[in-house]
């Protein structure tokens, strides 16, 4: 198995399994500054959609529905993660720094950019429902999108996308 492949052992659920071990509802009594590693880490829903391709038209950032070529479309997760930042430099650490900046280029769904702005975690976050499921049953993830990988792009213009979720 090549490097950039994902296990087929992994389960997403294993993850979302380890959530018991936190603080119950930790995220409505603790800022986002002050949340530990696990904590943080735990916020992420797994949609994906952080890594679509995006362009900034002026001033504001549009989405397309192209996507990282090391990103796993049927699990939404990065096939390189650990050494991501190496292979692809414009990849983004998830930071507050990030989730603020402007123009906004989280989805907004996206769990850190709600919080932030002063929302709850919606019903089919994983931290609620307990299943990391839950977030494609409630179309939330990438999974079953009409997706391009950039590989195959040749005018980002032409993907641009209006999904209500982002
Ligand atoms: S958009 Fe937010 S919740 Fe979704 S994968 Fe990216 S960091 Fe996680
Ligand atoms: S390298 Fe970065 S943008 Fe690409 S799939 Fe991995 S986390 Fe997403």
């Amino acid at each position: 198995m090549s490097k950039d492949e994902l296990t087929e052992e992994y389960n997403p659920q294993k993850r979302v399994d380890e959530f018991a071990k936190l603080e119950p509802e930790f995220w409505k009594h603790k800022k986002l500054e002050d949340l530990n590693k696990d904590e943080w880490e735990a916020l992420c829903d797994g949609c994906g959609k952080c890594c679509l391709n995006k362009i900034e038209i002026g001033g504001k950032v549009k989405f397309t529905n192209t996507y990282c070529r090391f990103l796993d479309c049927k699990s939404c997760l990065c096939k390189i993660y650990e050494h991501r930042f190496e292979v692809v430099p414009d990849c983004r650490d998830i930071t507050l720094e990030a989730v603020r900046e402007k123009p906004r280029w989280m989805p907004k769904t996206c769990a850190y950019w709600l919080l932030d702005n002063g929302y709850d975690l919606p019903e089919w976050h994983p931290l609620i429902t307990k299943r990391a499921a839950s977030v494609t049953e409630a179309n939330m993830s990438l999974v079953g999108r009409n997706l391009v990988n950039e590989t195959e792009v040749k005018d980002y213009e032409n993907h641009i996308v209006d999904w209500q979720d982002l």
